[in-house]
């Protein structure tokens, strides 16, 4: 069986770690025999560069017929002035859009030999393993209308639409709620129920599947408090799902408490399974160029697309180890860096870990 896999490795640090991911993942498609078809497009600021759009049609059409997309980060300052509609972010919303990625999901987990890296006490956080789901096509990021206005008074207005369909919350609770089961049967769905109608809707909508997943335990929390909580007790939490713009914040926040934001890999799936699976952090501008990221993220996120996309658990696992045993070592990025281990680069890692494997 052939898959079709699409890189895209946009700006930044981008090309840099996806050439690190794509090396891991053609190792385990040998050992493996994956049946992986590498193809790579562009989007983002490198699309806008070459082909004046974020998300050209050609990267489009090789999207929609890939089975899974492996993406690195879209953004930089050169960008940054650009019109709402021409931001390399649009590359990537559109994508998740048109694919109808709705389900992202973002596991935060505390290596056990970077506990020393997160800012927090080594006992809050060591042991930590938690999956923010979050809503990743509607809410306020894609509601109508939205715009800068005009006012009578003469000045101007910025606003925007916050709102969610039953069905829309209905089929990322299900997400969540699958999650969960597969976890430890908890789940806290996060809201602002005592401001916002919409997500007071949520929350009703939340309560409702529980008839459909009697074995889950359904807790409810503000968003302030859900902020607060997870750097007092972050342990407390399973899996956690949201809406699209408080699951931003909150999944960043989390991603903290595990020290670096270099770790974390991240999936966005729709309901065919087909997924774009891509670090949580950005193109970091400010080390492009200079072969020090950490690509162990974007390699994370390879092994989750083996896993989500292409049921292939068995090299998803053999990716985790190899990470965990390059952990091991002792070697770290310079994001990751603490005493007594040793500072590699970009590819020094990516060969550290094609070699455990
Ligand atoms: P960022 O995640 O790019 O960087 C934040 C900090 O973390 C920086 O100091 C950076 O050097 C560091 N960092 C991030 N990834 C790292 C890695 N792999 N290894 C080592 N250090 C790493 O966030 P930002 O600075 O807010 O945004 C920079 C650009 O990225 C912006 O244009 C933003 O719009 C874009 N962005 C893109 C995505 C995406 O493509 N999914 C997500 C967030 C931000």
């Amino acid at each position: 069986m052939s898959r079709n896999i699409l890189l895209l490795p946009g700006d930044g640090i981008g090309p840099e770690i996806v050439a690190e991911a794509e090396r891991v993942l053609a190792r385990v498609n040998d050992r493996f025999s994956l049946g992986l078809n590498f193809d790579q497009a562009l989007v983002g600021g490198a699309a806008l560069d070459a082909c004046d759009t974020p998300l050209p049609e050609d990267t489009l059409a090789k999207a929609r017929q890939a089975d899974a997309i492996l993406l690195g980060a879209v953004g930089g300052p050169k960008w940054d002035a650009l019109p709402m509609a021409k931001r390399p972010e649009k590359g990537l919303l559109g994508l998740r859009s048109s694919l109808e990625l709705f389900a992202n999901l973002r596991p935060a987990i505390l290596y056990p030999q970077l506990a020393s890296a997160s800012s927090l006490k080594p006992d809050v956080v060591s042991g930590l393993d938690i999956l923010i789901v979050r809503e990743l096509t509607g809410g306020i990021y894609f509601g109508q209308p939205r715009g800068v206005r005009h006012l009578e008074n003469g000045e101007r207005q910025g606003y925007n639409t916050y709102a969610y369909t039953e069905s829309e919350i209905r089929r990322i609770g299900r997400v969540a709620f699958e999650a969960a089961r597969q976890r430890n049967g908890k789940l806290c769905s996060v809201d602002k129920a005592n401001v916002l109608e919409v997500t007071v809707l949520w929350r009703e909508v939340m309560e409702d599947l529980t008839r459909e997943y009697p074995d889950v335990a359904l807790s409810h929390m503000y968003v302030d408090n859900a902020a607060m909580q997870l750097v007092r007790a972050p342990k407390q939490f399973d899996v956690i799902v949201t809406g699209n713009m408080f699951g931003d914040i909150l999944s960043d926040e989390a991603a903290m408490l595990t020290g670096s934001i270099g770790m974390l890999p991240s999936a966005s799936l729709n309901s065919q399974k087909q997924g774009m699976y891509e670090p949580c952090h950005g193109s970091a501008p400010d080390i492009a160029g200079q072969g020090i990221a950490n690509p162990l993220a974007t390699i994370l996120s390879a092994a989750m697309m083996l896993r989500y996309s292409l049921g292939e658990e068995e090299a998803a696992n053999a990716i985790e180890a190899a990470v965990s045993q390059v952990l091991d070592q002792g070697l770290r990025t310079a994001d990751i860096l603490s005493e007594g281990t040793r500072k590699v680069s970009t590819r020094e890692m990516g060969e550290a870990v094609l070699a455990a494997l």
